[in-house]
């Protein structure tokens, strides 16, 4: 057998034009423009990147960019300043810290401290507690992509066996708790679980999210499962850099129902839900109807 691709490069292109079409509607009907503010401290190269792909696309879609750098060595109270400035400012609907912060400031303090409805990664500790019980919040932008692919791909997930490979904060653990939203029976996985491999062959879908390039195996996929790989690896093989996932793809594409490559799978959706959360949050605070599709 050989896996169906899930796009991951296509299905984020027709999520950022759902969130044009809603962006365009929200100016003309209404007169509001979301606005998305980035937060850099520091210059760390990969952050840099990541923080110019999300303004530029965020001005793609229609919406306002806010950038703010700050110096590597600036200083908390500063930082949380800046924060607050932005959680009183009416024209700032999404506030993203870019993490990892300078070792000298504190990320959970920085992260709390931005208002639970304008937190666009869905870190902040009420958006965990909101989601953990079920209840309507900012979903972390990784696992909420996973989702909608995942949606997208079989309809209902209904009563599926599903394991998450992997408990962060960030990926693992809100994953789990969106499978669940949508009633699969979940198991998470993580270093400690005895015979993963086994654990993995029941599931009908594996979410893979570990930082360990291709360790999942093809001969640990259930046939005709569908293989989320989260996985964002830099390997050198044959004299090169390339970009590998956590799952071994020549393996498991062989037996997979369906799977996400990387590149070009669970990656470019990331940051197309973080245009899908700041809508979702522009329409929040407006007292609008949420975008249909894009929240959980
Ligand atoms: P973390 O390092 O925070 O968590 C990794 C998890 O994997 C931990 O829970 C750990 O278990 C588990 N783990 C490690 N080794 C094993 C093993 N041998 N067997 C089973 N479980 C294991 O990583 P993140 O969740 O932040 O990221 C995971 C991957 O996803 C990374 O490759 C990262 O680059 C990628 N990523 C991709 C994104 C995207 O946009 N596509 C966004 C965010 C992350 P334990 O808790 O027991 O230590």
């Amino acid at each position: 057998m050989s896996a169906q691709i899930i796009d991951g490069k296509a299905f984020a292109a027709t999520v950022r034009e759902k969130v044009a079409g809603h962006v365009a509607r929200l100016k003309e009907e209404n007169g509001i423009t979301p606005g998305l503010a980035v937060v850099l401290v520091g210059e760390d190269p990969a952050s840099q990147v990541y923080v110019r792909s999300k303004g530029k696309q965020t001005v793609e879609v229609g919406m306002n960019s806010y950038e703010h750098k700050l110096d590597a060595d600036t200083s908390e109270a500063d930082l949380l300043a800046l924060v607050d400035q932005l959680n009183n400012d009416p024209s700032v609907h999404g506030i993203l810290v870019q993490l990892p912060l300078p070792g000298h400031l504190d990320e959970d303090l920085v992260i709390n401290s931005i208002a639970p409805e304008k937190d666009v990664d869905g870190f902040h500790i009420s958006n965990v507690g909101l989601l953990g019980t079920g209840q309507k919040s900012m979903v972390p932008c990784t696992p909420l992509g996973s989702l909608m692919m995942l949606r997208d791909h079989h309809g209902s997930l209904s009563g599926m066996d599903a394991v998450v490979i992997g408990r962060s904060n960030i990926v693992g653990k809100p994953m789990a708790q969106l499978l669940l939203g949508d009633s699969c029976t979940v198991t998470i996985a993580h270093s400690r679980t005895k015979d993963l491999p086994d654990v993995v062959r029941r599931a009908d879908i594996v979410v893979a999210a570990v930082g360990r390039p291709e360790m999942v195996q093809g001969d640990w996929i259930k046939e005709g499962a569908t293989v989320i790989d989260v996985g964002i690896n830099r390997i050198e093989r044959d004299g090169k850099n390339v970009l590998v996932g956590d799952v071994d793809f020549a393996s498991t594409s062989q037996r997979a129902g369906a799977i996400t490559p990387v590149p070009g799978g669970v990656g470019p959706m990331t940051i197309a839900c973080l245009l899908a959360n700041t809508v979702t949050a522009c329409c929040r605070a407006n007292g609008l109807a949420e975008p249909e599709g894009l929240t959980a």
